[in-house]
């Protein structure tokens, strides 16, 4: 999906307390409107990178783990407060670390929009990237 197939994704928290290593690219990203990822990342979007989970790991750590809904938890540092990614409750094949948080966030470019119900009418996105309602099809 770009060129920095191999590229380390490096990233952690904003207090140093949380870090984490993806050996492969993401298999997506995306930013996502719901209002979950709102309210989580106290953002009015969130741009989130699909790492397969086995190739991912906390270097330090571990996380603090919130569940923020019956589909899956939050992980996040418990002292700084930084969201690192979405985890799927069920056999979870990906884990979608909030871009922000790697030490490159220019490593990964977004793809398409979904949850796209709950946008903010105030705020306003120019690119050309798909738009889904809701989950993507
Ligand atoms: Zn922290
Ligand atoms: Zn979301």
């Amino acid at each position: 999906m770009n060129d920095h197939t191999n590229s380390r994704y490096v990233g952690g928290c904003s207090c140093g307390k949380l870090r984490y290593v993806s050996e492969a690219p993401p298999d997506e990203v995306g930013y996502c409107h719901c209002r979950i990822c709102q309210r989580t990342s106290a953002a009015p979007v969130m741009a989130f990178a699909s790492f397969p989970v086995a190739m991912h790991r906390y270097t330090k750590g571990p996380p603090h783990v919130f569940r923020s809904s019956p589909h899956g938890t939050r992980e996040f540092c418990n002292d700084c407060g930084t969201q690192i990614a979405y985890r799927e409750a069920h056999d979870a094949k990906t884990l979608d670390v909030n871009a922000m948080t790697l030490d490159d966030p220019t490593l990964v470019t977004p793809q398409y929009h979904i949850w796209c119900t709950s946008q903010l009418p105030w705020f306003e996105v120019s690119d050309n990237l798909p738009r889904y309602p809701r989950n993507k099809p």
